[in-house]
């Protein structure tokens, strides 16, 4: 009887310790509407994976803060249009991505481009692709990092380029805290280790953080609408560089329709904000 009695209160209290754990977790977690000052990587492989998250960068770089963005690749292969080239490819898509980031305020000078070919991240070594995101973490020292979702199920589905960029961002940005590391960082340029805290990831199903981007959320569609050689028939016959104008104009009056019978729109992320010591 005494035993059961003490096995109520052992639950009882692992009860409220891991409720306490949880609630301590979910303050820890900071309101990055209230971000100012902040530096934000965005790392992806493709121009227009930036797509899911480009509200919240419009609001973070509005709000004051640094957003620099990583291209792993060129992207210089998605594209059916039989007329086309990989290198002219490479430039279209670079256009497009500038316009698309002008929509949103973020400055081309934070933009960098690994220059790697489009669907062939899988076959770059990893130690080479893990050391150069290693060292732009230890570079620009980023408060918070976006990236794909490396722990989403569908992720296995998924194209490799974005199966290989999202797990080499995180072992980038891991060994980026420790020194040992790519030493030759701290020995030879003077770059400390660097602990990222907080992770965003996006292109997830598994989402536990919606940001809400309503006013923010007309600068995502014109700035989704500077990837002609992506959406829609521009895909198939380049027909840029300007945007469907038409298209443009019905999705922005769909999001004001939206807007004005309250409905708010809100991008959804996979949120750790933990330095990942697992
Ligand atoms: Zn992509």
């Amino acid at each position: 009887m005494k035993t059961k009695k003490m096995s109520f209160i052992l639950i009882g209290l692992l009860i409220i310790l891991l409720q306490m754990s949880i609630l301590g977790q979910a303050s820890a977690q900071e309101d990055i509407t209230q971000w100012r000052n902040k530096t934000i990587m965005w790392v992806g492989p493709h121009q227009d994976d930036e797509g899911g998250s480009m509200g919240t960068l419009a609001m973070l770089q509005a709000n004051g803060n640094k957003i620099v963005l990583v291209l792993y690749t060129t992207g210089n292969k998605g594209s059916r249009d039989l007329e086309m080239t990989s290198e002219r490819l490479a430039q279209i898509r670079r256009k497009e991505d500038a316009n698309a980031m002008r929509e949103l305020g973020i400055p081309t000078e934070n933009y960098i481009c690994l220059g790697y070919d489009d669907g062939m991240l899988e076959y770059v070594p990893k130690l080479e692709l893990t050391e150069k995101i290693c060292r732009l973490i230890r570079q620009y020292r980023p408060d918070a990092v976006f990236t794909m979702d490396p722990g989403t199920t569908w992720m296995r589905w998924h194209k490799t380029d974005h199966r290989s960029s999202a797990f080499i961002t995180l072992d980038g940005a891991r060994a980026a805290a420790y020194h040992l590391y790519f030493p030759h960082h701290r020995i030879y340029e003077g770059l400390q280790p660097f602990t990222v805290r907080d992770y965003f990831f996006y292109s997830t199903r598994e989402s536990n953080f919606k940001v809400d981007i309503t006013e923010f959320s007309e600068n995502k569609i014109r700035a989704r609408s500077w990837y002609v050689s992506q959406f829609g028939a521009g895909n198939f016959k380049y027909v840029g560089p300007e945007p469907d104008q038409e298209r443009l104009n019905q999705q922005l009056k769909r999001n004001a329709d939206r807007i004005a019978k309250g409905e708010r729109i809100s991008e959804n992320f996979r949120r750790l904000s933990s330095s990942m010591s697992f």
